[in-house]
């Protein structure tokens, strides 16, 4: 566990129709019997963002894009500036996520002006970085994501500005997690990067977030772990009564 007030942050990915505002309404329900000390985020499409960001008003849940373009705003047809997600009332965007990075060719130069995009416009970036299982397999894991957390850095990044979801690619969608030692391993390595550059007290107060096939049954488990500030949930970030219950679990 780390020193944080957790984060549990809900991507919801390409799924969601306005049907789904019954879901939030009943997160909203759920999150105001009292979840203490952890914050909740649930990051819809953009194209449900308002829609969400307004269900969720006055409740203790925010809502956050999952992905910005780098430019404030212009002729980048389809894309979504981090501005305009600010201005749909959310509060965070994630950048970087591994689907980004595979199907879109986000490289960690791209991933790093979206972090700087999210800052300008006022949002909690949520940076996504992670190994393949060949280069786990290589026993290249550590270097590739200290590598990919470095990329990110400058001086700007703060405790309250920045998170960075720990989510290894082999572990997304699949049912499989690393080992609880491999996690605490990954995260006190990462964080002893960001502190290279922004100073150990700062980077005590990023918020480390492990993703990648969370469910309510290992949550507590992996919440648990050395470093380890809240979860970034995909699958189980669709369903109201799991996300709650992992939430609850920390
Ligand atoms: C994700 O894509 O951010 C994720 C963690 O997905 P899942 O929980 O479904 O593995």
């Amino acid at each position: 566990s780390g020193q944080n007030p957790k984060l549990v942050a809900g991507n919801w990915k390409m799924n969601g129709t306005r049907s789904f505002l019954d879901m939030v309404a009943e997160l909203r329900v759920g999150a105001a019997g009292g979840i203490a000390d952890t914050d909740l985020l649930v990051c819809p499409p953009a194209t449900l963002l308002a829609a969400v960001a307004t269900a969720l008003e006055g409740s203790s849940i925010g809502a956050g894009g999952q992905d910005c373009h780098a430019k404030e705003s212009g002729a980048f047809t389809g894309d979504v500036s981090a501005e305009m997600i600010a201005d749909c009332g959310a509060t965070h965007v994630i950048v970087g996520h591994s689907e980004r990075r595979q199907y879109h060719g986000e490289d960690d130069a791209a991933v790093a002006a979206k972090m700087q995009a999210a800052h300008r416009a006022g949002l909690v970036a949520i940076a996504c970085v992670g190994e393949t299982q060949d280069q786990r397999e290589a026993g290249k894991a550590l270097d590739v994501v200290r590598k990919q957390v470095a990329a990110l850095l400058d001086d700007s990044v703060t405790g309250a500005n920045t998170c960075i979801a720990y989510e290894p690619v082999w572990a997304i969608g699949t049912g499989l997690t690393p080992t609880v030692a491999d996690v605490a391993e990954m995260h006190t390595a990462i964080r002893e990067t960001i502190a290279a550059t922004i100073g150990a007290d700062e980077a005590a107060q990023v918020r480390l977030l492990y993703g990648g096939s969370v469910k309510p049954a290992n949550a507590r488990e992996l919440m648990a772990a050395t470093d380890v500030d809240g979860a970034l949930v995909g699958g189980a970030s669709l369903v109201a009564a799991d996300f709650l219950a992992i939430a609850r679990a920390c």
